[in-house]
């Protein structure tokens, strides 16, 4: 007796945890990922982050382009949104795209704005009273020549390492949400066409003017975090 049934199944109903479901095997010309399966994908990793509350909202663009703008309250409560682009997407495969989407989470989850504003209002702050006070002016170009020498001798200004340090934090967050490292090197290396001494930067929202690291350095960064992944 045949205890085989080989009656096709019916058609399931889509469940809700259908759209945290991505191809890995899915080719760049197939499409990129609707928008709700990159808010669900996003929302399930800040879950994972074991963050209570989120009202963080994913966005396409037609750019070349990712980028977070966001907190988290007390570990607790995350907020922002995460601005993903097509144009980028499309040359991505979804593993790609995971690994930039999840990059994206840590900057919000990890709180990366907010550690950043020490730096960014401070000088917000002075580059308006420079608008009416000339010796200002004068007191930040000395500054910003300063960190022009201070790079030159090879050590980093503060918030150019903080920047250094939360990229390569949101580097490493995403291959442990993802759990895979390859699709980090060929994404990352994707962003600069190859191009290993390229700026690690060109794409991120917030343009930093000197180079922070290579696209190189920032990968040898990653396999040193993680020798042992594929
Ligand atoms: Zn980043």
């Amino acid at each position: 007796m045949n205890i085989i049934d080989r009656r096709p199944s019916p058609p399931r109903k889509p469940g809700p945890l259908d759209a945290l479901v991505f191809d890995a095997h899915r080719l760049p010309d197939q499409g990129i990922p609707t928008l709700a399966q990159l808010q669900s994908r996003a929302n399930h990793f800040i879950m994972v982050r074991q963050i209570r509350s989120s009202g963080v909202v994913v966005k396409v663009t037609d750019d070349f382009d990712a980028h977070a703008m966001g907190g988290c309250f007390n570990g607790q409560a995350a907020w922002g949104e995460i601005v993903l682009g097509k144009t980028l997407m499309s040359v991505l495969t979804a593993d790609e795209i995971d690994f930039v989407l999840a990059h994206e989470v840590i900057h919000v989850t990890e709180n990366h704005l907010a550690d950043r504003l020490p730096f960014s209002a401070v000088r917000g702050l002075y580059d308006f009273i420079a608008l009416d006070e000339p010796i200002v002016q004068l007191g930040l170009m000395g500054y910003d020549f300063w960190k022009v020498i201070q790079q030159a001798q090879g050590n980093m200004p503060p918030a150019e390492a903080l920047t250094r340090e939360q990229e390569l934090q949101a580097d490493a967050g995403a291959v442990r949400l993802t759990g895979k490292k390859g699709p980090a090197v060929s994404a990352l290396t994707k962003l600069v066409g190859g191009d290993m001494q390229a700026h690690s930067h060109t794409w991120e929202a917030l343009t930093v003017e000197m180079p922070i690291m290579s696209m190189g350095e920032r990968l040898r960064e990653l396999h040193r975090t993680f020798p042992w992944w594929a």
